[in-house]
């Protein structure tokens, strides 16, 4: 079987790196807050191009910190895409506020801005909830559409919070993904673009005071230390060993970016006769966290086609939120969500990493073009 996404053939390139960092953790003993966390979160906002990152536990309690640190709670409501990981919209109600499903582009698969604007005016107009804040998720590895989503939460007032956990390495013209809105996140889950050995995450921002606030959030509403505190918080760290895998993971992630980019455009020269590929808007860069593609017909036999060929694939996501048992009491945007119903039914993701060799991508190819083929003959 091919790999969907091979951890293994990047563990071997820097086997030796991530032996000496693990080594030099363990002869601290600083398991927690060493100094390979405050290096990292250096590394990281450097990396990304704001003042501040700040570590915790993952990508859910990332949002959850952005969203305890603005105030959001009862009677807000937080404008998000019904088409992403449910963390983006539980974090949302789990504080007491109210998600607010909003449309995609089926072509980028992130949110939909005028569906948005609509959205916001409708809520506004209806007036139970007060409009707070909105979270674009960069969905697959693509930035959302942030020139226009900061105009339109400008002309609202409203708290833009970037959920970059699939996002972290692409680009709007030449600004990197978890530098946008008020505050950004970002998850260090093992398959995400920069991913560690267990969990991680960040909130990332350039205001001084949100990161602060932030920080203290992390470690129980601490003020001067754990024992001091003056607001209620969490225990969300990143562990010093994941802080020292991460650096190591960093300081070739430009590289991998670059042969992820590669294989991406090699799937759009040979696929792009037989499915809807992913179109990246110009401007913009992708990380590649997926490569999903829209299969017209039946999915499930192009699944199972590639799935004899030693090919797998994976449905992201097979049921949208809105329409998930925990979530489908919440509101919708005007004339219902109908490009997200239409994705969840004809999306798939097809193997992507950056090791991705060249024989084998050939194989993924001519698995689909037969897999496609063959549907289309039935
Ligand atoms: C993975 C993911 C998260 C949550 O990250 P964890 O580290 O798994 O908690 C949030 N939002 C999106 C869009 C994700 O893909």
């Amino acid at each position: 079987m091919v790999a969907f996404i091979d951890l293994k053939a990047q563990q071997e390139r820097i086997k030796p790196q991530l032996d000496a960092a693990i080594a030099r953790v363990l002869a601290n003993g600083n398991y927690i807050s060493g100094p390979e966390v405050a290096e990292f979160e250096q590394q990281l906002a450097d990396y990304v191009g704001v003042a501040h990152a700040v570590s915790c536990g993952n990508g859910t309690d990332a949002l959850q910190i952005a969203l305890l640190a603005e105030g959001i709670g009862a009677g807000d409501a937080v404008f998000v895409p019904s088409f992403t990981f449910a963390a983006t919209a539980e974090m949302v109600a789990l504080i007491g506020a109210t998600p607010v499903f909003v449309d995609i582009d089926p072509n980028t698969f992130n949110i939909d801005v005028e569906h948005l604007e609509a959205t916001i005016d409708a809520i506004a107009s209806a007036g139970d909830l007060k409009p707070r804040a909105i979270i674009p998720v960069d969905l697959f590895g693509l930035p959302a559409d942030y020139a226009s989503i900061e105009a339109i939460a400008a002309k609202h007032g409203l708290y833009v919070l970037e959920d970059g956990a699939q996002g972290f390495g692409g680009t709007q013209n030449g600004r990197r993904a978890c530098s946008f809105g008020t505050v950004a996140t970002t998850s260090f889950f093992p398959a995400k673009p920069l991913g560690c050995y267990g969990d991680g995450g960040a909130v990332l921002t350039n205001d001084p005071e949100r990161a602060a606030v932030m920080r203290s959030l992390c470690i129980h509403g601490k003020g001067t230390d754990k024992y001091d505190n003056v607001r209620i918080g969490m225990n969300s760290r990143l562990d010093t060993l994941q802080a020292a895998i991460l650096k190591e993971k960093l300081a070739v992630f430009d590289e991998e970016l670059v042969s992820r980019q590669a294989a991406a455009e090699r799937y759009e020269a040979a696929l792009s006769n037989h499915v809807r590929t992913p179109r990246v808007p110009a401007g913009f860069t992708s990380s590649w966290a997926q490569y999903s593609i829209i299969v017209d017909g039946d999915r499930s036999a192009v699944m199972a086609s590639l799935k004899e060929s030693g090919i797998p694939s994976v449905v992201y996501y097979a049921k949208p939120l809105h329409l998930q048992t925990a979530y489908k009491h919440y509101p919708v945007g005007p004339g219902g969500l109908p490009k997200t119903e239409f994705t969840a039914e004809h999306v798939m993701s097809l193997p992507m990493h950056p090791y991705l060799d060249e024989a084998t991508q050939a194989k993924i190819i001519d698995a689909v073009k037969n897999a496609v083929a063959v549907k289309e003959k039935v």
